[in-house]
């Protein structure tokens, strides 16, 4: 009974997104969740995200939750750990092809976009291939939390480069108009075939790619349950702030 009702939750959510937090509550400094990454991988196998106190970059491929070092090395996530922004949904490929030769992001977004069926819905996407050079960003946990979490995340965040790497680009696209809730456009986490270096992608230069997408027409959405959370003013303009932290 017990495996049949979890089957029934499971196909029900399948093709749904289900959020922890929003971009705006973590850049309004809420960042202690109440989630934890075992409540979290019930809702989905594959997803990005971040830790308490924005201790690294969150990569769920496979139903594994790895976790970054501030270098860039893959750990395994300890499944009591919480989660402030996280991502999941059970990744259904629903469309694939190959791209040849892309030259970076910029060029594979373009490609991506081109095969989006609509701009209002969201889409999951995982896309492998061999890369000659990947570059990533990982944030650096929270020490003083007297400096504003937007401005912490542009200058504490480690950068460097991976040549020859092949490995899976995992992410998410959402719609503008959900800007105030998730990270709209492309938000894309990059781990090598060996999950051994990750990082949230910034860049990379010429790959051969195979891309899959699936799109998400149910999105769920799941508020902290803080006093941070509730004290954090959400209903402020902060868009040049998401911008800017999201892009550099
Ligand atoms: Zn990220």
């Amino acid at each position: 009974m017990f495996y049949l009702e979890s089957l029934i939750v499971r196909l029900f959510m399948i093709s749904q997104i289900f959020q922890v937090g929003t971009i705006k509550s973590l850049l309004t400094d809420v960042c202690l969740g109440d989630v934890s990454i075992e409540e979290l991988t019930k809702y989905g196998n594959f997803g990005i995200g971040t830790f308490d106190y924005l201790e690294g970059e969150m990569i769920i491929l496979d139903g594994i939750v790895y976790k970054t070092e501030p270098n860039g090395q893959i750990i395994l996530a300890d499944t009591n750990e919480k989660i402030p922004f996280a991502a999941v949904t059970f990744f259904d490929s629903q469309l694939s092809f190959s791209l040849k030769n892309i030259e970076n992001l910029h060029s594979l977004e373009h490609e991506l976009l081109k095969h989006f069926p609509s701009y209002n819905y969201i889409y999951a996407v995982k896309i492998s291939g061999n890369f000659s050079n990947v570059k990533l960003r990982c944030a650096q946990k929270i020490e003083n939390k007297k400096i504003p979490l937007h401005e912490h995340l542009i200058k504490n965040q480690s950068k460097f480069n991976l040549t020859n790497s092949k490995g899976t680009i995992i992410g998410v696209w959402s719609p503008w108009y959900l800007k105030e809730v998730s990270v709209s456009g492309f938000h894309l986490h990059y781990i090598n075939s060996e999950k051994r270096v990750g990082g949230h992608l910034v860049d990379f230069e010429m790959a051969n790619l195979d891309v899959e997408i699936m799109t998400i027409k149910q999105f769920t959405f799941q508020m902290i349950g803080s006093r941070d959370f509730e004290k954090a003013n959400l209903n402020q303009h902060m868009q040049d702030i998401i911008s800017e932290a999201e892009k550099k």
